[in-house]
């Protein structure tokens, strides 16, 4: 069988709607054989998924996506081959924890404001006891029928600059490779293309990243494209960082993205794995 990788996507531990069972089953229904569950600021699936995953003969990853903040900007670095159980990163996390719980009270706050009443009940209740995300908010938005898309709700109410954006000081990036590193792992500037940043922007975060102890880039996500798997491809040349592949699957009703569904890595460039 050949080998197919999947180190990057989320379980009901975050925003995705699976839980982590049912991610490593569809993972081997798409025949994926090495699996990272990588959930946005816990580790809280990772046991449940190992454990699956041993049963089903795929080779599992630990891992997880740390929300960071370098330069007032939001970056998403995804930790690989991780020890979950390390004190360093589990202490680390800890405080990302409490801080989603006070952002999703005042993102509630704001919808409050334009009329749209229950709603930290409602993404508290719809997390059962997961990391709320802005992806619970878009879901309950629609489920309301306030938005009729996803993208309409940060498009309207979710998005950067939009009425019920809440601006946030996540973990140091310096800190969350730190934590990764201490934990073992392997950091990965999650999805490089999507932060928009100029050509210039992008030089600086690398090196910064880099310098910090990151070893790693996505370099095929989901959707990307011929041409985005080229740009990140330099990239990674370039500041010599070995490339990832992710699909950042979250939900099967998410029809473009599905778990194992990437196009392959390129040849000339070193894999993430081979640091494991
Ligand atoms: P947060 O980390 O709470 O800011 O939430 C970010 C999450 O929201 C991402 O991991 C995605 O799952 C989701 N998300 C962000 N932007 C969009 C978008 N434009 N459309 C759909 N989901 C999005
Ligand atoms: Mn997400
Ligand atoms: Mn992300
Ligand atoms: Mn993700």
């Amino acid at each position: 069988m050949t080998e197919k990788y999947d180190l990057h996507c989320h379980s009901t531990a975050s925003d995705g709607t699976l839980s982590p069972t049912d991610v490593i089953l569809r993972a081997k229904e798409h025949e994926v054989t090495s699996i990272a569950l990588t959930d946005h600021d816990t580790i809280n699936g990772q046991a449940e998924a190992a454990k699956v995953a041993l049963a089903n003969n795929i080779n599992f990853i630990p891992g997880i996506e740390i929300s960071t903040t370098w330069e007032n900007k939001c970056f998403h670095i995804v930790g690989l081959n991780i020890d979950p159980k390390n004190e360093i990163l589990v202490s680390g996390i800890t405080s990302l924890q409490s801080l989603r719980i006070e952002r999703a009270k005042k993102i509630a706050l704001k919808l409050e404001k334009r009329r749209i009443p229950n709603v930290f009940e409602g993404v508290t209740k719809a997390a059962q006891g997961g990391m709320i995300t802005r992806a619970h908010f878009a879901s309950f938005l629609l489920d309301n029928n306030y938005v009729s898309t996803q993208q309409q709700a940060f498009d309207r109410y979710l998005g950067k600059g939009k009425t019920a954006f809440v601006s946030t000081v996540w973990s140091d990036l310096n800190d969350a490779i730190h934590w990764i590193n201490q934990a073992g792992g392997v950091a990965v500037v999650a999805h490089p293309l999507r932060y928009k940043l100029t050509a210039s922007w992008m030089r600086r975060f690398l090196a910064a990243f880099k310098e910090m102890g990151g070893q790693g880039i996505e370099v095929v996500t989901g959707r990307s494209s011929p041409d985005e798997i080229r740009r990140s491809m330099v990239y990674a040349n370039k500041y010599e960082l070995a490339a990832s592949i992710g699909s950042d699957f979250h939900s099967p009703s998410n029809q473009w993205v599905e778990l194992g569904r990437l196009a392959p890595l390129p040849d000339n460039i070193k894999p993430v794995w081979e640091l494991f």
